[in-house]
């Protein structure tokens, strides 16, 4: 089936660091999952022949709406059981994520539930909340594993994740093996990461349910040495690393994922001077995940702080439940000063290039060739996108060319959209 898009408001077609491209209407031509065409508003819809029948084309007046790039959320934890919403209080009454942690809650807690939860289960959960995601413009997600620790549940949870990518109109998903997401009880660090090397590893990639590895990379969590044997097993089984370094204290990650050729080292809180320039010497992207600290209380850093590439990304956890990219940009932007653009760049066409789609398909910009992922807006500007936290500023989003209509459950057609020109 083919659509076109017509009557637009802005069309975004790439928002990069320094530049929006932005055309003033477009009509967009979209069949096969894919954008076909991008001409003047007018042009397709003059061309196209409402006696034809046999074109089965759908025409979408969106009265004037904004179009933008579907978003990518570079960096979620999405397959996970439990609640641990009681621990906001305990961190209010002033224990530490660490102390958390000692006294039986935090990640360990999670890994509980989530061993406990049948496959069937954790497939409905992620389902879910993939389906929240996309009601806040996200078309792509980056899933980790890491709340199984244990080879059995971390397969698991891959599976989970592979299961839902490409299904339907949910975001596409790609899979990293997080196996080194905390120290399991009773084993030392040497131990896990022997578990790892000679027995999770292995499993993952005969299994084929990962393209990248990540480690918590974090005085206390995993050292830098631990980390690096690690990820270089990793690497030379034909892995991309991505990597958590320096949340809470500055522990030598982001030189190591400079060493590494990490492709992203994400928090970075508390990551110094000479770590920021060798990441950016390297080409490696810092991934800004502004929801966690904003959750925890914790300063947020300035995302001008990196001095290489960066892109923003949701974090979605246990302890920061939201799976929306508005939010996360909204904290850079209203409480650092980004600029709307940046942040829109940080989201699309920064985060395509720290991603990969299964379907091999260009994401994060409107172009002929690329996925027919995209958003529309509920005004004719573009600038909004991130400005309405707690409520998704898109009424609408289309997933690989399908519209996903998220206002009164209504079918997809040219008459969906009210007009909101007063013509
Ligand atoms: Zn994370």
């Amino acid at each position: 089936m083919q659509t076109i898009l017509h009557t637009t408001g802005d069309v975004v077609l790439r928002a990069t660091p320094t530049d929006v491209e932005c055309m003033k209407g477009a009509d967009l031509l979209l069949a096969d999952g894919i954008v076909q065409g991008i001409e003047e508003p007018g042009v397709l819809i003059s061309e196209w022949d409402a006696t034809d029948a046999s074109k089965n084309i759908t025409l979408v007046n969106v009265h004037g709406r904004a179009v933008i790039p579907g978003l990518i959320d570079a960096h979620t934890h999405l397959v996970w059981d439990g609640d641990r919403s009681d621990e906001v209080a305990l961190r209010n009454a002033g224990m530490s994520y660490q102390d958390i942690a000692n006294h039986g809650g935090g990640i360990q807690r999670t890994v509980h539930a989530t061993r406990s939860a049948s496959e069937e289960r954790l497939a409905a959960i992620a389902m879910q909340r993939a389906s929240v995601a996309v009601r806040h413009g996200t078309t792509h997600i980056e899933a980790k594993s890491g709340y199984g620790l244990d080879t059995e549940t971390e397969l698991k949870l891959l599976r989970v994740g592979a299961s839902i990518d490409g299904a339907g109109t949910l975001p596409s998903v790609q899979h990293t093996w997080l196996g080194a997401h905390a120290i399991p009880h009773g084993l030392t660090e040497r131990d896990t990461i022997d578990m790892l090397l000679d027995e999770q590893l292995p499993a993952v990639l005969a299994q084929g349910l990962a393209t990248a590895t990540d480690v918590f990379c974090e005085p206390g969590w995993f050292g830098i040495e631990a980390s690096e044997e690690l990820l270089r097993a990793s690497k030379n089984e034909g892995l991309e690393i991505r990597m958590h370094v320096d949340e809470f204290q500055d522990g030598g990650g982001a030189e190591l994922a400079a060493s590494l050729g990490a492709v992203t080292a994400d928090h970075a809180l508390k990551s110094n001077d000479e770590g920021m320039n060798a990441m950016a010497e390297a080409g490696v992207n810092v991934g800004w995940l502004p929801g966690t600290p904003h959750m925890m209380g914790i300063d947020l850093r300035d995302p001008s702080e990196a001095r290489g590439a960066w892109t923003i990304a949701s974090d979605f956890n246990p302890n920061c439940p939201s799976l929306s990219l508005p939010f996360a940009a909204s904290l850079l932007v209203h409480k650092c000063g980004l600029g709307p653009g940046e942040a829109l760049a940080a989201v699309t066409t920064s985060a395509a290039q720290t991603t990969t789609r299964s379907d091999g398909l260009r994401q994060g910009s409107i172009e002929v060739g690329a996925v027919a992922d995209l958003n529309i807006l509920r005004s004719g500007s573009w600038i909004g996108w991130c400005n309405s936290p707690g409520h998704s500023p898109f009424e609408a989003t289309m997933v690989r060319g399908t519209m996903v209509h998220h206002e009164n459950g209504l079918t997809p057609s040219s008459n969906v959209f009210p007009n909101i020109r007063g013509e």
